[in-house]
């Protein structure tokens, strides 16, 4: 039944606020410079193919020049400055991301192809709120429980995921440069470009040269920048494939580590939950972002009552998302990263009807150009299914039932990972007993997808270990 009333009409943010340059060097040492030893490559727009810019792919010169840089700053400049100067470079920071606020989310926008809506209602705005959290630690770091006159640990070699960019960049720094490390920062390949606006706002905001540096490149400047002996401490976040391998070659280094990595939530339904609330939380779970989020609520776990009335507003409520422009304040859904993603996205949905599970979507007419895949829903899915164990990273929703709390918990566990979870019920007390039972780092209770500075985010088993966030996020760049 089509319940569509009305459409809404085009609102595109205007991108003239970008100064895109056609090509862009790496930041080092306070300056864009040329590669030594690296080549080009293109970072398009996923929504509609269109070259952005060239961008260089650093080469093992390049990640040499930007460590000795980032340790020539640290022993020089920053370990020196008293800990208020510190927090005052990243108050700084915050206050013109505020400012900058627009053209940075136009720009995760065009690069990343999420929905402006959502660079501009809640990256962005994170992003600041990091750099704020942050600041105000770094001449408090006496108190934060890790006994007097803590240590950083010296330059952090730092590579992030294309999911958030600019939000993953500023969980890495923001705490590393509190604590008074310096760092060289890989953005992902196929979404550098807000990671070399950072850049110009560190020249902006007069800090050091060095203290910051971004190396742009794939999988090998971000290898090279991990297994380099120049640093000290390696912050990785991305897939658990990748983490396993920086796991087995920082080994038995001096280099602390910090990984996060993938994610198989179960979002818990339980029948006397408020089912418009539930429907808005699954929604908000796994079409957030088009699902390319490590903590998304992938697998919902429906009380076996429940399943007909929450499913069926589950498909009312999916017929009445936008897919379309990332860029037009009305989209709902952007488009898919890249177009390795989205023929990973396809393969794990065919997987998922070849092993029997029962394939929905809403009625949804997808753009000719560019990459995209239309908000799914698979019923029918059995725990032995490859679609309720493996991250599948986009707008894919694997539905499985269940009759008890206990059985829900057995379920929501059966899986290598353990990063988050969410709860859906009218009962506090069943709330605190399904969080002590969830084997998750972070449990939402009524609600899915919420993050703030001052709480601490990371995973069990395979999603990796270390804690992002709050006070626990600044034992990673100290010496304790
Ligand atoms: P990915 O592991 O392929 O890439 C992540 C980053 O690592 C990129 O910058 C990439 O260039 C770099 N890289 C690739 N090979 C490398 C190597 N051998 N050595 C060093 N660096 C290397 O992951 P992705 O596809 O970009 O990101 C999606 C993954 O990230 C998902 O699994 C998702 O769950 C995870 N993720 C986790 C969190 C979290 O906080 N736990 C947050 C966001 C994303």
């Amino acid at each position: 039944m089509n319940t569509k009333k009305f459409d809404y009409a085009p609102a595109p943010e205007s991108r003239a606020i970008l100064d895109l340059k056609p090509s862009y060097g790496l930041f080092i040492d306070g300056q864009f410079v040329d590669t030594l030893d690296g080549r080009a490559f293109k970072t398009v727009s996923p929504a509609t193919e269109e070259v952005l810019a060239e961008i260089t792919e650093a080469g093992q010169a390049d990640v040499d020049r930007a460590v000795a840089a980032a340790r020539k700053a640290y022993d020089k400049v920053w370990s020196k400055l008293p800990a208020r100067e510190r927090g005052k470079y990243l108050f700084r920071f915050a206050r013109i991301l505020q400012e900058r606020a627009r053209e940075l989310a136009v720009l995760e926008s065009l690069d990343n192809g999420k929905p402006i809506r959502e660079s501009r209602d809640v990256d962005i705005p994170l992003v600041a709120a990091w750099f704020f959290h942050y600041a105000g630690w770094a001449d408090k770091l006496d108190h934060a429980g890790f006994g007097p006159n803590p240590k950083p640990l010296g330059v952090a070699g730092q590579v992030i995921p294309w999911n958030f960019p600019l939000l993953m960049l500023a969980w890495k720094i923001a705490p590393a440069l509190a604590c008074g490390n310096t760092v060289v920062l890989k953005p992902a390949e196929t979404t550098p470009l807000t990671a070399l606006l950072f850049a110009e706002i560190c020249q902006q905001a007069d800090l050091p040269p060095g203290v910051v540096n971004i190396v742009t490149g794939a999988g090998d400047t971000g290898r090279a920048l991990v297994e380099h002996p120049g640093i000290d401490k390696v912050a990785f976040t991305g897939s658990t494939d990748v983490g396993k391998m920086i796991a087995r070659s920082t080994a038995g280094s001096h280099k602390k580590v910090t990984l996060e990595l993938g994610g198989k939530a179960a979002n818990i339904v339980f029948d006397d939950a408020p089912v418009d609330q539930a429907v808005e939380g699954i929604v908000n779970g796994i079409f957030f972002n088009q699902g390319h989020v490590c903590c998304a609520g992938s697998r919902l776990l429906v009380q076996e009552s429940a399943y007909d009335e929450v499913l069926s507003s589950l498909k009312r409520r999916l017929g009445t998302l936008r897919l379309g422009d990332p860029l037009d304040k009305n989209t709902d859904i952007g488009a898919i990263n890249s177009a390795e993603q989205l023929a990973r996205i396809r393969e794990l949905s065919d997987v998922g009807e070849a092993e029997g599970a029962e394939r929905w979507s809403p009625p949804c007419d997808l753009p000719v150009k560019g990459f995209w895949f239309p908000p799914t829903v698979f019923t029918g899915v059995s725990q032995a299914h490859r679609i309720a164990r493996e991250e599948i990273f986009g707008p894919v929703l694997s539905v499985l039932t269940f009759r008890t709390p206990a059985e829900a918990v057995e379920k929501a566990n059966n899986t290598p990972y353990g990063l988050s979870a969410g709860v859906w019920t009218d009962k506090g007390s069943r709330i605190l007993w399904m969080a002590d039972q969830l084997r998750a780092g972070v449990v939402w209770a009524n609600t899915f997808n919420r993050f703030d500075p001052a709480s601490p985010f990371g995973g069990y088993k395979e999603s990796g270990y270390g804690r992002e966030g709050g006070r626990h996020g600044l034992e990673a760049y100290l010496d304790v």
